[in-house]
């Protein structure tokens, strides 16, 4: 085993595969690389020049986890950026910043593409919060 094999949590080595392994049918991720464990269906991307996985295998149940994470914590961020007019790269930084402080995961490991399930839920939880405040303040 090389010291660049990409590890499953069930230990397994994850195989490089093309888009059209893990989604038949999205032929626009079609050319697209992921590490997959077959055996767990749990897979990553593949990022395109550095050849590292963005991030952990997931499951079907931890991607859906880093799906809704995302879909929460995404737009959160993004009104930075046409509220203050900086860069993506300030805001989302501003973001992860903010998520680390609030849910005491380290800055380095917070990233939803590197969380487990727990840490997802507790993003999510954080980020319903935000939009209820939100909410009711409107
Ligand atoms: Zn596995």
């Amino acid at each position: 085993m090389g010291s660049d094999s990409i590890y499953c949590e069930c230990g397994l080595e994850a195989e490089l595969v093309g888009g059209d392994k893990v989604y038949p049918g999205r032929y626009d991720l079609a050319e697209r690389l992921f590490y997959r464990c077959k055996p767990c269906e749990a897979w990553v991307s593949c990022h395109e020049t550095t050849m590292l996985p963005m991030g952990s295998l997931a499951g079907r149940e931890l991607r859906e986890l880093r799906r809704q994470a995302h879909a929460l914590f995404d737009p959160l961020w993004q009104r930075k950026i046409r509220r203050d007019g900086c860069s993506t790269r300030t805001a989302r930084g501003a973001g992860y910043a903010w998520l680390s402080r609030e849910t005491g995961i380290p800055k380095a490991k917070c990233h939803i593409g590197m969380m487990n399930a727990d840490e997802c839920r507790k993003v999510i939880a954080l980020c319903e919060s935000v939009y209820s405040k939100v909410r009711a303040a409107a």
